[in-house]
């Protein structure tokens, strides 16, 4: 299968996943996963219709950046506060932010740089120990040091990654629970408040994430095929 044949594909499985929820699937981004993958892959993939890609290390974006053709880049992985600076003028969204300390560097950074940064907050629904993400009842208090220091971080909804389960059916409840917040604050209003993507769904469950109400799926090995970590990029 090639990777163009693999979205349209994976297309099909997000219109339909949409159409069983009564829902749209053009309401539902696809945002393909490109770590570990060369820009060649990419470039192809852009070719094929993709318009968002997300990456989850600086170091990948800096060394693809220049390499891939013109597309909105999402930083979806743990970000370390001093890495910041380097893609703050290059990424449309940051999807991973889980701490006052991070979201402060984005604030100071946009500043200079002179742009308002897209945010998501990272949710630990499942409060697994070896994830990252804020537990759902530390949001609250995040969302609101954000709007109160941060102008120039704008807010646009939440990011999850749901446990691996046997029964996918059984991540459900967590993605349940993420979109429920997000509805929560998607009727507060506030000028940097504005509640748009909710972040939930990768290759083996994006159809339960839809189902659940997620509109911004991250999916890589549906379409690119298996990661292979050993492999220079
Ligand atoms: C790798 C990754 C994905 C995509 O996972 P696949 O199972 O390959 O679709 C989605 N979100 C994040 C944060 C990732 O790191």
């Amino acid at each position: 299968m090639s990777i163009r044949e693999n979205i349209q594909r994976v297309n099909e499985r997000k219109n339909t996943a949409a159409a069983k929820a009564g829902r749209c699937g053009e309401e539902i981004l696809l945002c393909a996963v490109t770590k570990t993958r060369s820009a060649e892959e990419i470039n192809c993939a852009i070719e094929a219709g993709i318009t968002d890609i997300g990456e989850n290390k600086v170091q990948e974006i800096l060394d693809k950046y220049e390499k891939v053709k013109s597309v909105r880049w999402h930083m979806i992985g743990h970000l370390q506060t001093n890495k910041v600076k380097y893609i703050i003028d290059k990424v449309a969204m940051i999807h991973s932010v889980d701490s006052l300390k991070l979201a402060e560097e984005i604030e100071k950074r946009a500043a200079q740089s002179g742009v308002i940064m897209d945010i998501l907050i990272q949710i630990n629904a499942a409060a697994e120990e070896s994830k990252f993400g804020i537990a759902k009842e530390e949001a609250e208090k995040l969302v609101m040091q954000i709007l109160e220091d941060c102008p120039h971080i704008r807010l646009k909804g939440f990011m999850c990654i749901a446990p691996a389960a046997e029964n996918p059916a059984d991540v459900a409840v967590y993605f349940r629970e993420v979109k429920k917040l997000y509805d929560e604050y998607a009727k507060k209003e506030h000028e940097r408040l504005d509640l748009q993507y909710l972040s939930m769904g990768m290759s083996n469950d994006f159809e339960i994430a839809i189902a659940e109400g997620s509109n911004l799926i991250r999916v890589g090995t549906a379409i690119f095929g298996e990661r292979n970590y050993s492999k220079n990029v």
